[in-house]
């Protein structure tokens, strides 16, 4: 087991992707911090994992506050005394266009999805730095390399940031033998994105993923763990795409094969 006796925390994991996460990283040995804002999201993920054979410490905690992310390590430091793995992944959307954005909703999604990572990565250099061990993966979007299709410009912008401190801490860190890298999701079938778009939005959707399909909270998790293995030991400061394609295209995938098609009919003069 690729993690046994490590200790991780994965923020937001009560559910979605979090939780597929958590629930690799259980399967591979590690005992595992979860931490959500709901409680009981917290506690259920957790005593599911326990069955896994490992140990787990569900923390409720508001991370976009400063005294949420102190609780949260005291309590994760007095159960396991050290972290080996922090994986940034909580994270809200919006979906207002800037003009009908308050200073408050922008606030909060930047507080949450990137000052929230700003404050667990300060909370774990000192130990990590300490051990000369550790890694980081923050859990980006496809958005921070474009723009979001279903969020708005606070959610592009706070995940476009934690690509930029993705970059500095990673290189500042690389000297202690800490990797600190982000994955950034397309669109993924969580609660989530299930609850905020209609089956027929979804399947309309599916022309912009040239795979046909949308990923899975288990195809982000494969690759967190991937970045928090022996096997990518040398990758600093990378962002990973699991998107099933979306963001290679310029158009959605019908128009670009139609495209395609009336190209060579013209070219064989037919
Ligand atoms: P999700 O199902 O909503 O899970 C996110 C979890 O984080 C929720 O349990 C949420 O709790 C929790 N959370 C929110 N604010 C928090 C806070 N202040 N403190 C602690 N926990 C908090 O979302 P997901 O789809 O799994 O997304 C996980 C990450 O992937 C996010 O960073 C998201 O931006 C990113 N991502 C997702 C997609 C996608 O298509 N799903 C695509 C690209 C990137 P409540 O919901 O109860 O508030």
């Amino acid at each position: 087991m690729e993690f046994a006796g490590e200790v991780v925390l994965v923020t937001g994991s009560g559910k979605g992707i979090g939780k597929a996460i958590a629930t690799q990283f259980a399967q591979e040995g590690a005992f595992v911090c979860i931490n959500d804002v709901v409680r009981e999201d917290a506690e259920r993920t957790a005593e599911e994992l326990e069955k896994l054979g490992t140990k787990t410490l569900a923390v409720q905690a508001d991370i976009s506050k400063e005294e949420g992310v102190r609780n949260m390590f005291d309590l994760l430091f007095e159960r396991f005394g050290t972290i080996d793995v922090l994986v940034n992944n909580a994270g809200v959307g919006d979906s207002l266009m800037v003009e009908d954005t308050t200073y408050e909703m922008w606030k909060k999604v930047i507080d949450i999805n990137l000052n929230a990572a700003f404050l667990c990565c300060k909370a774990v250099i000192p130990v990590m730095q300490k051990k000369r061990h550790g890694k980081i993966v923050n859990i980006a979007s496809v958005a921070a390399k474009k723009m979001s299709y279903h969020g708005g410009a606070a959610y592009t912008a706070s995940k476009a940031g934690l690509l930029g401190l993705t970059r500095h801490l990673a290189y500042e860190l690389a000297p202690y033998g800490i990797n600190v890298n982000a994955v950034c999701p397309g669109a993924t079938l969580t609660p989530l994105l299930k609850m905020s778009t209609s089956p027929a939005q979804l399947e309309a959707e599916l022309v912009r993923f040239p795979m046909g399909r949308f990923s899975e909270a288990e195809d982000i998790a494969n690759a967190v763990v991937f970045l928090c293995s022996t096997k990518s030991r040398m990758m600093v400061g990378q962002a990973i795409d699991v998107d099933a394609g979306e963001l290679l295209a310029w158009t959605d995938f019908n128009s670009y094969q139609k495209y395609r098609k009336d190209r060579l009919r013209k070219f064989l003069g037919q």
